[in-house]
């Protein structure tokens, strides 16, 4: 299953973004910790700073407030009072008499101050106090009894001004208080610390400051356990010991963005964010290992579902093969027709269901006549038509239930079973016969083509296959020798003809080495005036049983059994070396035929020819080889190269036979031919048939035209001489002139001649 290019581009491009999606996530779920730590810090920086500043100015007002009442127990210890009663005990005043009176004046004073000094509404002094120099309490506005005084002490060492004293919950301001340079007590004011504290200091501070202490020398006076989580800010109180201590516990916004657990949880959310991507990842991988499991199975699905359909090809075309090998073996390429091996089958099996004494099996074997001829003129390609069209006819004139098959080349087969009459073979027989009538048009040509057919009937000619063909082989055998384009019934006589067939070639494969075969000469003269120009070698057979047998008859046994061109050979050796004898007599011109057997093999052709002209002596332009229309229609180019080897040979060409071969006129201008001969069919009927008459002046006109030299056929009378002589054919050959004669006759002719005649130039 092949992944169109595109969407394959758009699935890596989403496989790279979901790879990335992972470190991309994790890289900015670091820099959010990172600037949220940052943030924090600063954020935490910046909030410590206000709530320092905040402290500050509480711590500044604790310190206006304190330096305040410095100025305060500074006034009270200038009062005149005061130094009227060291006065008055310097003068040596008993209690009793002044100095009480002076002391209730300074009580007075003090507690008006201890009252008028306040803060809120509320005394900011809690207790002012004077302490004798031996340590004994003179004034208290308190009203604890006098001469009690706990910690702290002041510093009695002081070099003077005021002194803030704090221990526990108490802050004392004490001045030493000198009359006459002399140290005589302290006046000592407790400080409503508590007051000041919570107005000055922790009120309308910052809600989020969950504790405000003052310390002293870094004790707290309020002393509390420092709480984690909290900021700690410390502002110094000017002009006194104590420092104020903030401890702050950040709230809502604040408290989230300052606090770790913000950190930490941001933290979390990024463990399980990447986490949830890391499953996230596994399952995509998960995926893509299904994904890819599942296109693998649907490559493989539609691999078998491939191999499946190849193997469903393979298997048609295994059978269209069988069927084809079954076909080629039972029936024939060319016409359909069911082949020998078929035809034979379904005769054994006609033959085999012959039950009823009263039923034929008929069996025809029909050859077309003289079709190779026609074969050998028009080319294989029309033969084929030829076929084809034949066998249309042999099946149109048949029953449906019979079987026309062909044998092979033009030699079919028709099998009739259940025959009831043998009447009925002779009327079908006809009417093939009559189908032949119509012309058969090929290569543009229309002619008559007939067929000659041998019966045989089973059971009296035969009740096995190959018994009833060969006699239905007999009968038409004796049908193409009586004439062709005929029917025979077989004969038991027939079989003795095939027989003397067979012996005939039995005897004709010894006829060269046994010295049978001979060759007579027919003279070829001028036709105006007869002086012998030359001859034709004819073959001749004559065997001590058969006689003298006409080449007509052996010749094409010859071609069959495959000896013509060794006999062919030994023809033109013979002629040759006897022409060239001749040729001593005076210019002689040699023909010889040959059979276009010999010219399927070119190259051996050429190398015999010029042998033999080299072993005869005879010049190659005595000598004129005659080859029928068959080789050049078959226009192959190894027949014209070879003619044209002949021609640069210098050897003569002839047509032979020239009209009946159907052939087309173009290649007498094509092919390198110097002489035609008009066959003697033609002149049969010369001076008096006016078609013979026409066609004789339109073949000699136009060989003239195509500078070909013309000898006529056949003559056998003078008329057909003196027409040919007035319509300046140049040569003649015939009975009239003379019969084809042995060499020695001829030696005597040519020898006559030439002490009559002047030789020709
Ligand atoms: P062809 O080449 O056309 O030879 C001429 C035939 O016409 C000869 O028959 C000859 O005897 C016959 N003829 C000549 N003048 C007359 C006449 O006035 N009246 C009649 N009715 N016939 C006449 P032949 O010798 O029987 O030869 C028959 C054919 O056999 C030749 O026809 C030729 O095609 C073939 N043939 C003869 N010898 C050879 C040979 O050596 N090799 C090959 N391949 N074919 C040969
Ligand atoms: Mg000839
Ligand atoms: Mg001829």
């Amino acid at each position: 299953m092949s992944q169109p290019a595109g969407q394959y581009r758009l699935s890596t491009f989403k496989d790279r973004l979901a790879r990335l999606a992972g470190p991309l996530l994790i890289l900015y779920m670091l820099l959010l910790l990172g600037v949220t730590y940052l943030a924090q810090r600063d954020f935490q920086a910046s909030y410590t700073t206000q709530l320092q500043l905040d402290l500050e100015k509480r711590a500044a007002a604790l310190s206006y407030f304190y330096q305040e009442r410095i100025k305060d127990i500074r006034t009270l210890s200038g009062d005149s009072a005061l130094e009227a009663y060291f006065a008055n005990e310097a003068l040596g005043m008993s209690m009793e008499y002044g100095l009480r009176a002076s002391l209730l004046k300074i009580g007075r004073i003090m507690r008006e101050k201890a009252q008028a000094t306040t803060l809120g509404g509320l005394p900011v002094f809690s207790r002012i106090a004077f302490m004798h120099a031996d340590s004994s309490i003179l004034l208290d506005t308190s009203n604890e009894s006098p001469g009690v005084w706990r910690s702290p002490k002041p510093d009695t060492q002081s070099p003077g001004g005021v002194q803030i004293i704090a221990d526990d919950h108490v802050v004392v301001l004490s001045q030493p208080y000198l009359y006459k340079g002399q140290n005589k007590g302290f006046l000592l004011a407790f400080v409503n610390h508590d007051l000041a504290f919570r107005q000055l200091v922790y009120e309308g501070s910052t809600p989020a400051a969950s504790r405000i202490v003052i310390l002293v020398e870094g004790h707290p006076v309020t002393p509390a356990a420092r709480r984690s989580g909290s900021i700690l800010v410390q502002a110094q109180v000017r002009a006194t010991p104590f420092k104020l201590e903030a401890q702050y516990y950040p709230t809502g916004m604040t408290s989230y963005l300052t606090s770790g657990w913000s950190s930490a949880l941001l933290a979390l959310l990024t463990l399980f964010i990447l986490v949830g991507v890391a499953i996230a990842k596994r399952i995509r991988s998960q995926n893509y290992i299904l994904f890819g499991r599942f296109e693998e199975s649907a490559r493989h699905r539609e691999l078998l579902h491939q191999q499946n359909r190849q193997l469903q090809e393979e298997i048609h075309k295994r059978q269209d093969y069988e069927e084809q090998l079954t076909r080629q073996a039972n029936f024939d390429g060319l016409t359909n027709l069911p082949n020998r091996s078929l035809g034979m089958e379904r005769l054994s099996l006609a033959l085999s269901s012959m039950q009823r004494a009263d039923e034929f099996v008929v069996l025809l074997l029909v050859d077309l006549d003289r079709f190779k001829k026609v074969n050998d003129t028009l080319g294989h390609a029309a033969g084929d038509r030829l076929l084809i069209e034949a066998a249309r006819r042999l099946l149109d004139s048949v029953r449906e239930s019979d079987t026309v098959a062909r044998l092979g080349g033009d030699e079919f087969m028709i099998l009739m079973p259940g025959l009831k009459q043998r009447e009925s073979a002779g009327l079908i027989c006809r009417k093939i016969l009559d189908g032949f009538s119509l012309p058969f048009v090929t290569a543009n040509y229309e002619f008559f083509l007939t067929t000659s057919i041998g019966v045989a009937i089973a059971p009296e000619d035969g009740d096995d296959p190959n018994t009833l063909l060969k006699n239905a082989d007999i009968a038409l055998y004796k049908a193409k020798d009586e004439g062709r384009n005929t029917l025979r019934f077989f004969t038991a006589e027939m079989n003795e003809r095939l027989k003397a067939r067979q012996g005939m070639e039995n005897l004709l494969i010894h006829a060269l080495a046994r010295n049978e075969l001979f060759l007579v000469y027919q003279p070829v003269v001028c036709v105006a005036d007869p002086i012998i120009i030359g001859a034709e070698a004819l073959l001749r057979w004559r065997n001590p049983v058969l006689g003298l047998v006409q080449p007509d008859h052996f010749i094409p046994l010859c071609e069959d059994m495959g000896i013509i061109e060794e006999i062919g050979e030994w023809v033109l050796s013979q002629a040759s070396a006897q022409a060239s004898q001749w040729h001593r007599l005076g210019p002689f011109r040699l023909s010889v035929n040959i059979s276009s057997v010999q010219l399927r093999s070119p190259s051996r052709f050429l190398e015999v020819v010029g042998s033999i002209l080299g072993r005869s002596g005879l010049p190659a332009s005595n000598l004129e080889l005659e080859v029928t229309e068959r080789v050049v229609l078959d226009d192959s180019s190894t027949n014209q190269s070879m003619l044209r080897g002949l021609d640069a040979l210098g050897v003569r060409l002839s047509i032979d036979d020239f009209g009946t071969g159907y052939s087309a006129l173009g290649y007498l201008k094509k092919f390198p031919f110097d002489t035609l001969k008009i066959d003697k069919s033609f002149v049969h009927d010369l001076p008096h048939d006016e078609g013979s008459v026409a066609l004789a002046r339109a073949i000699l006109a136009m060989a003239h035209a195509l500078g070909l030299d013309v000898i006529a056929e056949g003559i056998e009378n003078a008329d057909q001489a003196e027409f040919l002589s007035s319509q300046h054919c140049d040569f003649a050959q015939g009975y009239f002139f003379h019969k084809p004669m042995p060499a020695a006759a001829l030696t005597q002719l040519l020898t006559a001649q030439a002490t009559i005649h002047a030789r020709p130039a």
